[in-house]
């Protein structure tokens, strides 16, 4: 039985699971709420897999968060008998000028990643990618990608067994700030709490304006999966998550597969909105695929990887939550100690899940943020 204090997660997702799990493990009476079904479209998990990497052109900083995760993810499948993890490598090719690129490499280094940098041909030999000459690869064999029902599954059972109360189909409109925390429900309930934790996605500015105003903005992106030529099927499907910094962006995919959907799945990773690209509503998004949602990756796949084109079978919208610098926001709310909020995971957050709910675990069950949230304070984002 929960000894811990009572802590209401809202938000059930990737972020909110973690932390219900790892809330739950310290002994917390945790309630999770979340407004649709436990693993749902409509928020920035959909999609079915996700990358994971080590060669984290975002900054060197991350790595051992991502080293942690990686270990935390591996237990967790080891204890529920599932595979969450799939070990692929990873292999990023572009031009070293590419000053991105260059951070993926310059991570390795500085972390001490294991990773094998190649030249273009060799690159060709070893992968169906038409690396251009001039250009390099980078493998790192600790890459790889997460399966997310199976991950969420997991965290969700785990946090249950420990004695989490977890509610679907539970939608808070507001949080209410005072002696005691409340959040009250759609229906009307209004539900104490000793802490809460605000794991929100894409729904965070809407339901926290005053959390950080007008710096997390939520932009669509689409996920696409094509059926390639049956004969390149097995070359796409012995190769490695993938990425390339090029002058179309940053394209990333995983090896062919039936995870979800069958087919060779790839995207573009903008975590920041060109000047023309307008923030959306999550309420209002439109979740229909357009042929110019298409073009950019099929002009990819013309360009670097010839034997992924085919005809599009899938597509799906799913979204980014940014920062303007894309590091996390972890923090308390601006006056209220027993709020916390995990936020603004800029589109690449998944694979550090166990390892955000344990240190937000820890600082709501201490009262002391851990060290390694201090990069991810609201002040650092101009709040
Ligand atoms: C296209 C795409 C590709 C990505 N690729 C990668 C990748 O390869 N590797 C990687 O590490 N990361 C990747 N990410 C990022 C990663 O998936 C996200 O950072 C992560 O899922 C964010 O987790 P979250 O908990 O903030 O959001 P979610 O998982 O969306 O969880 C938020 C939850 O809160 C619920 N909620 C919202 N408002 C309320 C309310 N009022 N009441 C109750 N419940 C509420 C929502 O329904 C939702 O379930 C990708 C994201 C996208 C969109």
């Amino acid at each position: 039985m929960a000894r811990g204090p009572k802590v209401i997660v809202i938000g059930g997702g990737t972020m909110g699971s973690a932390t219900a799990w790892a809330l739950a493990a310290r002994g917390a009476a945790v309630t999770v709420l979340e407004r649709f079904s436990h693993v749902h479209e409509y928020g920035s998990h959909s999609g079915f897999t996700r990358i994971t990497r080590e060669s984290y052109h975002e900054g060197a900083g991350y790595v051992p968060l991502v080293r942690r995760a990686d270990a935390l993810w591996q237990a967790l499948g080891e204890r529920v008998g599932e595979r969450l993890l799939v070990r692929t490598g990873m292999v990023e090719f572009g031009p070293e000028s590419d000053p991105e690129y260059a951070g993926a490499i310059a991570a390795c280094r500085a972390a001490a990643v294991a990773h094998e940098l190649m030249d273009a041909a060799e690159a060709r030999r070893r992968f169906p990618i038409a690396v251009p000459d001039g250009w390099t690869a980078c493998f790192t064999p600790s890459g790889g990608y997460l399966r997310v029902g199976p991950c969420l599954e997991a965290l969700k059972r785990e946090a249950i067994s420990l004695g989490a109360d977890w509610r679907t189909g539970a939608r808070v409109r507001e949080v209410a700030l005072g002696e005691r925390p409340r959040v009250l429900l759609d229906e009307g309930t209004l539900l104490p709490a000793d802490q809460v934790v605000v794991t929100a996605g894409a729904y965070l500015p809407g339901l926290l304006p005053g959390f950080l105003p007008g710096r997390l903005k939520v932009l669509r992106r689409v996920l696409a999966w094509t059926r390639p030529d049956p004969l390149e099927v097995p070359r796409l499907a012995a190769m490695p998550v993938w990425a390339g910094f090029t002058p179309q962006g940053f394209m990333y995919g995983f090896p062919h597969g039936d995870e979800g959907v069958t087919g060779f799945k790839l995207a573009c990773h903008a975590p920041t909105a060109d000047p023309s690209e307008a923030a959306v509503d999550p309420e209002r998004v439109d979740r229909s695929i357009h042929p110019a949602d298409l073009a950019p990756l099929a002009g990819f796949l013309d360009a670097y990887l010839p034997a992924g084109r085919g005809e599009f079978v899938h597509a799906t919208v799913c979204l980014y939550t940014c920062t303007p610098s894309t590091d996390f926001v972890i923090d308390r709310v601006p006056g209220d100690r027993r709020v916390w909020v995990a936020g603004g995971f800029s589109g690449h957050g998944f694979k550090f899940a166990p390892a955000i709910g344990e240190l937000v675990a820890e600082a709501v069950v201490t009262g002391e943020a851990p060290e390694a949230l201090r990069a991810f304070a609201r002040a650092r984002h101009g709040g």
